[in-house]
């Protein structure tokens, strides 16, 4: 069985897991009770919270809130600032953009449509970046209250230019969060050089375990919290610490941090040697300049090809890629990212993504390589379109 679907999560790291088995049978105390079992934990949540800072290169004046998973994360963030202008008796207007998590876009979404907040949907240009004369074309000082927008799209890995987003929004002093899920652990992330105020990541995806992220927040801002209850993270986030995945999630970011280089260079080459065979199929076309995007995602059309049978096809050979989004994969939605470049109509249901982590193999690519070859052949042979 060949993984190559690391944007939808990755595979635990067995250093990682290691790390957290201790916390389930032996250290296995509440932080939050005062006997020893409770403060026993206290010493690698803190390790594991200092890692995170230092991977995400923030001021140990911030705060990093730990949570369940990015989306929540990504709704917290959303709902605080409509709470916030909602008890200051403000309009809310948020900024965002067409391509975002659905994490992102539904809440948008809810907000709108449920709160008759005003929301903004950036489009992105023709490399499928958003671009900061759109964000200047409808930011509004004094009015937008939020602004919005991915490090990184999880369908086509594309690097958006979230330092001059972050710096024009933080110029005209409107709030700037960034769902950093794709960045964290692929390329680097830093929050002296990105004035952000809140960004979000997710343990799976660099692999650490499913089920807890981090909420980082700038010295100085607030949070209306998602959850009440306990006192757990500052009154930030209520419900008991899951020990054992803050500690998995700290050391999967640190051994994360410490691949980038051998992710820009290794897996970069890997996924550049699948992309070229890739390309080398006739009627085949990659989403996105390369130089634009994080170094282990390819989002591929192959013309006559759909990609629900594509992946179908791929599966049955023991390769596991995904359509454009995996996360709404259930619904045979036109991909989000094709429609917001507006590309060929045609084009929208054929994508399929394959995504590469340090723990892919030459061997697996080259497998990869003949499977899709033959794979294609085949389903071109049969197809009605082609
Ligand atoms: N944002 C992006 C860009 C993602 O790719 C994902 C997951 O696919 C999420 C948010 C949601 O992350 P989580 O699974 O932690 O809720």
């Amino acid at each position: 069985r060949i993984y190559l679907d690391s944007n939808a999560t990755t595979v635990v790291d067995p250093l990682v897991k290691q790390a957290m088995d201790p916390f389930y049978c032996q250290m296995y105390g509440n932080p939050n009770s005062l006997h020893r079992f409770g403060t026993e934990t206290h010493p690698a949540m803190s390790i594991a919270l200092d890692r995170m800072y230092k991977a995400i290169d923030a001021d140990d004046e911030d705060d990093i809130i730990i949570n369940g998973c990015a989306t929540e994360g990504n709704n917290t963030v959303l709902k605080s600032v409509f709470m916030d202008t909602l008890a200051k008796g403000e309009p809310c207007h948020i900024i965002t953009s067409q391509i975002e998590h659905p994490s992102v876009l539904k809440t948008c979404q809810y907000l709108e449509k449920e709160h008759g907040i005003e929301v903004t949907y950036l489009p992105v240009n023709k490399d499928g970046l958003v671009t900061l004369d759109s964000l200047k074309a409808h930011l509004v000082p004094g009015k937008t209250s939020l602004v919005s927008i991915m490090w990184a799209n999880n369908e086509t890995g594309l690097i958006n230019p979230i330092k001059e987003l972050a710096e024009y929004t933080k110029q005209n002093g409107v709030l700037f969060h960034t769902d950093a899920v794709q960045a964290v652990g692929k390329i680097p992330v830093s929050l002296k050089e990105v004035p952000a105020d809140y960004l979000t990541f997710s343990a799976h995806k660099f692999h650490g375990p499913i089920g807890v992220g981090g909420m980082y927040i700038r010295h100085g801002n607030t949070i209306t919290p998602l959850l009440h209850g306990g006192e757990q993270m500052g009154h930030k986030r209520a419900g008991t610490v899951n020990v054992p995945f803050v500690v998995g999630m700290g050391l999967a970011i640190e051994l994360a941090s410490q691949h980038l280089d051998y992710i820009d260079s290794d897996v970069r080459r890997l996924r550049n040697k699948l992309e070229d065979a890739i390309l080398a199929l006739p009627d085949t076309i990659v989403i996105g300049d390369r130089k634009y995007r994080t170094p282990n995602t390819i989002l591929a059309s192959f013309k006559g090809i759909e990609g629900e049978a594509f992946l179908w096809d791929l599966n049955q050979n023991g390769i596991a890629a995904s359509t454009g989004s995996a996360c709404s994969s259930e619904e045979l939605e036109a991909d989000a990212t094709f429609q917001a470049m507006d590309m060929d109509n045609n084009l929208s249901h054929t994508g399929v993504r394959f995504s590469l982590s340090r723990f892919t193999t030459e061997e697996e690519i080259d497998v990869s390589i003949e499977v899709i070859n033959k794979t294609v052949q085949r389903l071109r042979a049969i197809s009605s379109t082609y």
